[in-house]
């Protein structure tokens, strides 16, 4: 069957990563185990690591897709909403390939455990940068071998395709809240994480007149609380990003099945859908 071709990032696009410093976790856990508890509180994925061997049993019903030790770091792999019902969809309808600028081993864990995760291999291709320190920063879709006119890619970073842009649908990041990330260099320190636990817990004040009055209506009384403060407004967007390209690819091989894929089109029906 006359199939065209998707080309789908990796991080932030299906999956994103939390990593943590092995060492940081070690000292966490053995210099104070009761601030060690507070962070385990806000950092769920954490919870069930054996602290002796890094292993982390999931929890069933959760996001979490995979964990590993890579570079001295504990990676866990969230994955996002409908990651299982989106392959399925786009390995219908396309030859599916991946193509991610992350080094050859990580993406492997990853790959493999989507590929665990649905059943089988969809990818006919999984393209990555090799995990010496030549690596490539842009991405070309002449690298690929497939049919040139019959493309579509999704991808969360439209900077990274400098000529194939156009055959982009560039889809909101998928990313999780950090405490502690050592590749970025955003170390909080703990006094300064605490303090902004403290103060999210802390209800507003009862003498405050629009918080003992249900049906004011105070300007003050629709502020968001200090949990949806914290929370970037994409995550919530973000999670049913997936289950938008799948409805917007059924109603596109519906109306336009066997034709070259056209990317305007696609692109109205998605709006169409976010009109809905
Ligand atoms: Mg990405």
């Amino acid at each position: 069957m006359f199939k065209p071709s998707i080309v789908i990032d990796i991080d932030e696009t299906l999956i994103s990563n939390k990593l943590y410093d092995i060492n940081l976790i070690h000292n966490w856990f053995n210099s104070d185990p009761e601030n060690f508890n507070i962070i385990l509180d806000n950092n769920p994925e954490l919870k069930n690591i054996d602290i002796q061997t890094m292993k982390v049993v999931p929890e069933p019903d959760k996001l979490y897709l995979t964990h590993f030790i890579f570079d001295n770091n504990l990676y866990i792999i969230m994955m996002r909403p409908f990651l299982k019902e989106f392959i399925l969809s786009v390995n219908t309808y396309f030859n599916v390939y991946v193509y991610s600028l992350g080094t050859f081993s990580y993406i492997k864990y990853i790959t493999e455990a989507i590929i665990k995760l649905i059943g089988f291999n969809p990818f006919i291709c999984i393209m990555s940068n090799p995990d010496s320190d030549i690596r490539e920063y842009i991405k070309k879709i002449s690298k690929l071998d497939l049919d040139f006119s019959n493309i579509l890619i999704i991808d969360d970073r439209i900077d990274v395709w400098v000529s194939d842009s156009h055959r982009l649908y560039q889809i909101s990041k998928y990313s999780q809240p950090y405490v502690y990330n050592p590749n970025y260099r955003r170390k909080f320190e703990l006094s300064e994480f605490l303090n902004q636990t403290n103060s999210n817990q802390n209800p507003k004040s009862s003498t405050d007149p629009a918080s003992t009055d249900p049906a004011s209506t105070d300007p003050a009384s629709t502020e968001p609380t200090p949990t949806e403060q914290i929370q970037p407004k994409y995550l919530l967007s973000s999670d049913t990003e997936l289950k938008k390209l799948i409805l917007a690819l059924n109603a596109y091989f519906c109306k336009y099945p066997n034709q070259i894929f056209n990317i305007y089109i696609f692109r109205s029906i998605i709006r169409e859908i976010e009109e809905d």
